[in-house]
């Protein structure tokens, strides 16, 4: 990969990250959002359902975020854009839509066929 692409996606998973733990930020702030009356049932189930939402997101976010500070580790080391099945590079093209891959298309296209076929 070429030096100029190298930094174009570090820019792109730094500012992506830091997008995530703004986010995260805010919800962290709902959470601990004390309820205004404890008393109401309804607001209270509300409450607790918008808080389980959260939670999933905030787990789904913190897994992404991992995903994303994986990428900038293979930057440094130079892995970045490799395919870890077949060693091929992943198509820049490729990166843009998901910059966080491991696979090439085709091992990728490979994996989910083994994956359907397997019932997962
Ligand atoms: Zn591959």
């Amino acid at each position: 990969m070429r030096k100029s692409d190298l930094k174009f996606f570090k820019n792109l998973l730094n500012t992506w990250r830091d997008d995530l733990l703004q986010q995260a930020d805010g919800t962290v702030s709902l959470l601990t959002a004390p309820y205004d009356n404890p008393s109401d049932i309804t607001d209270r189930a509300s409450f607790e359902a918008d808080r389980n939402f959260m939670l999933r997101i905030r787990d789904r976010e913190s897994k992404l975020i991992s995903k994303i500070n994986e990428a900038l580790q293979r930057i440094e080391d130079g892995t970045y854009g490799i395919c870890e099945v077949c060693g091929e590079d992943i198509s820049v093209e490729r990166l843009k839509v998901r910059p966080v891959t491991t696979y090439c298309i085709e091992c990728k296209t490979k994996q989910e066929a083994f994956e359907k076929a397997a019932g997962l």
